[in-house]
């Protein structure tokens, strides 16, 4: 297999690269510490064409393929994770309403989400279910041609800031198939019933949104249904191969920015007579960070270009998930470490990597829950 990038790839690549280093290193603490975000950098980034670009041409999007999406995600997380996080994450559950949902759906959401008129985001995590979605309680009953949705969310991403969430429902709690019992339900933000509180205090990716959400007896129309009655948990589990994969991208970049940190400081800082760099303990873990980077690099782009030719395998994006964030939640320890007492402090961009890796082994799937299906397709 060719992973090699073409020349319009290289030109995303070498764009991206240009606009996130041009406008996020200045910005980093401020939003880092204060846990915003200023949203004219997100709506720049989407009138230059990097938001949402998997959307097709019809819709107003690029049409790009995973691998695209997934380059942008490498290079603005390679800059600054937390602001990566807070643009590209806007589009968080179109690929769910351009997978499975109606043409009028697709017409009315997916413009606005692809020229950066409107935020989307994708609720399924609720206080007693995280890795088992299927204890979602959330409830949407079919009244008259209305759907009426009572329950709460955990851990919305964009919740205080969408205009629409993909809310996951339990619509059939008696079907026998626990794998049948939830749909995926669009919800306009600004229903009576819908509120939501920002979480604080979040070890990292600070400038994304995050929130806690709460229906009382909020009320939208059937047709806000996303697909089939029913199948909720398989448009899950296809719109998990699309956002496990850019998490993958996001820690190789967190994981390339925790090296350059690392290379940058070992070169100048001198003790002993001698600066880091020339001490063989340091260069041990150079090498081996550079070799897990080349790994899980390796990994994703395979599992991205088979998803882009129709190939796509659910175990291989599940291993480069977890090794993924395994690789940068390593590299931003050893950055750290090499960084000594100064890698504590906020002021050093490695104590934000140090602080935003952990996320990689968390969402979209904890490193636990992927290595379980790496395993069954094993096992198989
Ligand atoms: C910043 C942030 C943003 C997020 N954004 C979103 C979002 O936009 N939408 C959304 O729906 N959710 C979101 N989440 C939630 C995230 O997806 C969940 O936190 C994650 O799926 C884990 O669920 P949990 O926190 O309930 O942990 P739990 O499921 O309770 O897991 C706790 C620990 O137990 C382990 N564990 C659980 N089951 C098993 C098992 N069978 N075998 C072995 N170990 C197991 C887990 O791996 C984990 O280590 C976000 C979370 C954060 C922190």
């Amino acid at each position: 297999m060719d992973f090699s990038l073409s020349k319009e790839q290289q030109e995303i690549v070498a764009a991206a690269r240009r606009f996130a280093a041009g406008e996020f290193p200045d910005r980093a603490l401020e939003f880092d510490r204060g846990e915003t975000f200023d949203l004219n950098l997100w709506r720049k980034a989407c009138d230059l064409g990097f938001v949402g670009v998997f959307i097709d041409k019809r819709y107003g999007g690029l049409g790009y393929g995973f691998l695209e999406h997934c380059l942008i995600n490498e290079e603005f997380w390679a800059v600054e994770p937390g602001i990566g996080a807070a643009i590209l994450s806007t589009t968080f559950g179109a690929e769910l309403i351009q997978m499975f949902g109606s043409e009028e759906q697709k017409r009315a959401h997916l413009p606005p989400l692809a020229q950066g008129e409107a935020i989307i985001g994708t609720a399924i995590t609720e206080p007693d279910a995280g890795s088992d979605v299927t204890m979602a309680a959330a409830t949407a009953e079919k009244r008259g041609g209305q759907w009426v949705i009572n329950g709460s969310k955990m851990f919305a991403t964009n919740g205080t800031l969408a205009q629409f969430m993909n809310v996951f429902c339990l619509t059939d709690p008696e079907n026998p198939s626990r794998h049948k019992r939830h749909s995926f339900i669009l919800v306009p933000t600004a229903s009576p019933g819908y509120s939501a509180v920002k979480i604080r205090g979040k070890l990292g990716i600070r400038a994304s949104d995050t929130a806690e959400l709460i229906f009382r007896d909020l009320r939208v129309p059937a047709e806000n249904l996303v697909g089939a009655a029913g199948e909720g948990f398989s448009q899950l589990m296809a719109f998990f191969n699309h956002t496990r994969l850019h998490v993958c991208a996001q820690a190789v970049g967190l994981a390339r920015a925790a090296l350059e940190e690392a290379l940058r400081h070992v070169k100048g800082r001198v003790q002993f007579g001698q600066p880091l760099a020339a001490f063989q303990a340091t260069q041990f873990k150079l090498a081996e960070m550079a070799t897990r980077i080349r790994a899980s690099r390796n990994l994703y782009y395979e599992a991205a270009w088979g998803a882009d030719r129709g190939r796509l395998d659910h175990g291989l994006v599940a291993m480069a998930k977890w090794f993924s964030g395994k690789t940068a939640v390593y590299c931003a320890d050893e950055a750290l470490q090499m960084h000594g007492g100064y890698g504590y402090i906020d002021e050093y961009k490695v104590q934000r990597l140090y602080r935003d890796a952990k996320i990689l082994e968390i969402y979209e799937g904890t490193k636990e829950v992927e290595k379980t299906i790496v395993a069954r397709s094993l096992l198989r």
